[in-house]
Order: structure tokens, then C-alpha cells, then sequence
């Protein structure tokens, strides 16, 4: 008997016939004599109803009555989910992230937890309950709701399973498990049944939007054991190892780094932008700058290039996220004005592919094999970065199909 929490997505839940199966599912695992507590998300295509209902009314929405509309989505199946556990003769409890306590700072849309009051979760356990919470939501310490950002029921299951000190979170999804890279972009990726932590999270920053990065973060701070895996296969009691993928943490892993495979995966991300700011005076202090306005106004800044300066001038580049091009645009354009920069150019039109593994921090050569590969296929690299365990490069956003492919198979990620 374990204590789990599991969480499910959208499309897991996204007609009543799913929810009925997720109840089936859950009802295996309390038939064993599990103590469940499951996280739901909204239908689905309901938060993308919710958010453009909102953009029908106004383009820049009252941020706090945005959150009371999107936490909506999951209130309804926390309460359709308990019905379905009622009908079939589990007792179970649906709850809203206020009702339950998920406390959040007060960042709209965005917010992080603070805390989760576990005593009313224990007593619904201790009395056999089922417990059922809308994931994505919480509450400030003013009452107001609040929302993790998209994809934050990952990250509700996660802290829920910290706060009980649950034997193991489990995130059911439309795919079994974390793969190789994205399996809508190339069929022949592979499931990992395991993967670090660390490159998890690397995978997740990097725009693999199975799991939260916060979900991931989370479960780092607290080690909480993770699992991703299928809502629609059957669940595998005789071999819990052969389930999904399970998120790992170095100290328990006995396999060296020497043995690990290089290349673990690839991410990509189709949510950047990119700027650049063209003959900018080559002197001290231009970097700060140029950046200096673009943090105050609360814009995250991913990855920076400065050209060599030729004729005392210089060339700078960086990228943002898409949703801020417009406003990053108009404040580099008064930046531009005050240093006598000649231009400024914005581009959406580009996608980041970014490889990962922690094998790469004890091989040399990995990144020639990346930049050869992209070369044979006449890619252009417009932007690298790299860190102990990624590579990442920006490219035409026409090329990401085939970049992430040409990487899958340059890395042997098929077998
Ligand atoms: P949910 O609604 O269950 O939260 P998401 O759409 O958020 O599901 O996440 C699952 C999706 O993540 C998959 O359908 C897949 O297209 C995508 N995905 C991106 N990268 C990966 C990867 N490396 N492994 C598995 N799935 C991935
Ligand atoms: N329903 C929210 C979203 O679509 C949260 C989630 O599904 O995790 O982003
Ligand atoms: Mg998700």
C-alpha cells in the first residue's frame, strides 16, 4: 500500500467517456489498497476557450478576474471525476486550490506555491477518501485566486506529493513517458525508461512541455519521485519499473556518467524571438545598456550575442519571449535613439533546438557532430549557447522539423 498522487492532463480528461476510464484507473489502484489523491486539469481546448473568451472582451485582461476565469476549467472535472469515483462506489471529495489551501504569492497568471495545508488532505485520507484537486490554481494570502501558468497542474500534483511526502507522483498524459524528443515531430523517437533528473529539467527549460519546469524544480527541492506516464495504457502492477518514465535523481542512479548515453534528448522551442541592434558605439558599458531597460520593464532575456566591433561600432543580438518581441521592440527602439544606433530588427520568425545530456560533460566532440549535422542539411546557426549538459542554436523557424530530426539521427537517438 503506497501513498500516490496522479495527475491528469487535458486530453486525458477531455470527454466524460476519459473520465469515466481515468475513475477506472483510479479505482485499480484503491482496490489495492493505494491512498490516492489525483490532480486534474481542465478539459482539453477549454483553457484556450477560457483565454480567448477573455480576448473577446479585451486584448489585456483585469489580470486578477483572467485567473477567476481560467481556474474554472478545472473546477469542472475535479467535480465530473468525483462523480464517476462516487458512482462506482469509491467515496471521494473533489476541491478547488483555495478550498484545499494551495497558497501562492500574488502573481497572476503566474504564480508559485508557497505552501499546501496538509492536514485537510489526511483526514479525507485517513477516512478513505479519494481526494480530487483542480491543479493550475491556489489562492493568495488575500483570498484572491491565482494561476501556476500554463501546464501548472504538473506542478500542483508535484507539490501535493512534497506536502504528503507521497511514495511517488504520477503524471498520466497522452504519450508513455518522456522521449528522445517530441513524438509528434519525429515517430521514431524513443521512450527513456529513465531520465536525471537534471536533464529533465534542462529538457523542460528548453521547451519540452511534457512536464512544468516548475513541476520539475519542485520535485528536485524535495525529491519527490516522478513518473510520466500513459492514461490510456493498463497499468503494469507486476512491473512498476516498466511504467513510463521515471524522473531519477544522480545519488540513486548506479550508472557512472562515463555510461551514460551522450545525447539524452531534444528539445526545441517555437516561443522565441529575436532582436538585434545594429551599430551601437563599441564602448564600455553598452551591454548593460541595451539590457538594463529591457529587464526593468520585466522582460526575460534567454540567450545574448555581441559581434566583434569593427569602424568603433557593434553589432548586438539576444532573444525574448515571443509575447514580449512587441514590447522588447519599443524599448530597444528609444535605447537605439539615446546610443545612435543605426537600426533595429526583430525577428519572430525563428525556433531554438537545443540538445541534452549529462554524457556530454566527460566527451569532447559533440558539438562539431551537432554543427556538422546541420551543415550537411544547409542550416544556418544563428545564435549558440551552451552550458555543462545543452547545446543550444537558434535557427530559421522553416527548419525545425528537419533540425530536429537531423540531430535525432546524427545522435543514434533511434535505437
Ligand atoms: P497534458 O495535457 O497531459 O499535460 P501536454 O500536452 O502538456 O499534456 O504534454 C504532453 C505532450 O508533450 C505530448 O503529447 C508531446 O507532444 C509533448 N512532448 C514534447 N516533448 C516531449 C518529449 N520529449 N517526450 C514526450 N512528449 C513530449
Ligand atoms: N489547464 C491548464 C493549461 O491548459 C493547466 C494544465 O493543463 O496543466 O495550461
Ligand atoms: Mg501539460
Amino acid at each position: 500500500m503506497a501513498l500516490i498522487v496522479q495527475k491528469f492532463g487535458g486530453t486525458s480528461v477531455g470527454t466524460t467517456e476519459r473520465i469515466e476510464n481515468v475513475a477506472d484507473r483510479i479505482g485499480l489502484f484503491r482496490d489495492r489498497g493505494d491512498d490516492i489523491v489525483v490532480v486534474v486539469s481542465a478539459m482539453s481546448g477549454e483553457t484556450n476557450r477560457l483565454i480567448s473568451l477573455a480576448q473577446s472582451i479585451s486584448q489585456k485582461p483585469n489580470e486578477r478576474e483572467f485567473d477567476v476565469l481560467l481556474s474554472t476549467g478545472e473546477q469542472v472535472t475535479i467535480a465530473l471525476l468525483s462523480m464517476a469515483l462516487n458512482k462506482r462506489g469509491y467515496e471521494a471529495r473533489s476541491y478547488t486550490g483555495s478550498q484545499v489551501h494551495i497558497l501562492t504569492d500574488s502573481a497572476h497568471n503566474k504564480a508559485r506555491i508557497l505552501d499546501i495545508e496538509e492536514k485537510n488532505l489526511r483526514t479525507d485520507l485517513d477516512k478513505g477518501r479519494v481526494i480530487v484537486v483542480a491543479g493550475f490554481q491556489g489562492v493568495d494570502e488575500d483570498g484572491n485566486i491565482t494561476t501556476l501558468g500554463r501546464g501548472g497542474s504538473d506542478t500542483t500534483a508535484v507539490a501535493i506529493a512534497a506536502a504528503l511526502k507521497a511514495d511517488e507522483c504520477q503524471i498520466y498524459t497522452d504519450v508513455d513517458g518522456v522521449y528522445t524528443t517530441d513524438p509528434r515531430v519525429v515517430p521514431e523517437a524513443t521512450r527513456l525508461e529513465k531520465i536525471t533528473f537534471e536533464e529533465m529539467l534542462e529538457m523542460a527549460s528548453l521547451g519540452s512541455k511534457v512536464l512544468q519546469i516548475r513541476a520539475v524544480e519542485f520535485a528536485g527541492k524535495y525529491s519527490v519521485p516522478l513518473r510520466v506516464l500513459s492514461s490510456f495504457d493498463e497499468p503494469n502492477f507486476d512491473d512498476e519499473g516498466a511504467n513510463g518514465t521515471l524522473i531519477t535523481f544522480e545519488q540513486d542512479g548506479e550508472e557512472s556518467e562515463m555510461e551514460q548515453a551522450l545525447i539524452s534528448g531534444i528539445a526545441f522551442n517555437r516561443d522565441e524571438a529575436k532582436l538585434t541592434i545594429l551599430g551601437v558605439p563599441d564602448e564600455p558599458g553598452v551591454a548593460y545598456k541595451i539590457l538594463g531597460p529591457i529587464g526593468d520593464s520585466n522582460i526575460e532575456i534567454d540567450m545574448i550575442i555581441q559581434n566583434i566591433g569593427a569602424d568603433g561600432t557593434t553589432d548586438f543580438t539576444f532573444t525574448v519571449h515571443r509575447n514580449d518581441l512587441e514590447a522588447a521592440q519599443e524599448v530597444l527602439t528609444n535605447t537605439a535613439q539615446e546610443l545612435g544606433a543605426r537600426e533595429v530588427i526583430g525577428d519572430d520568425k525563428i525556433v531554438k533546438i537545443s540538445i541534452v545530456g549529462v554524457g556530454m560533460r566527460s566527451h569532447a566532440g559533440i558539438a562539431s557532430t551537432m554543427f556538422k549535422a546541420l551543415a550537411e542539411e544547409g542550416i544556418n546557426i544563428n545564435m549558440i549557447s551552451t552550458s555543462e549538459i545543452k547545446i543550444s542554436v537558434v535557427v530559421d523557424e522553416k527548419y525545425l522539423e528537419l533540425g530536429v530530426r537531423t540531430l535525432h539521427a546524427a545522435f543514434d537517438l533511434a535505437e
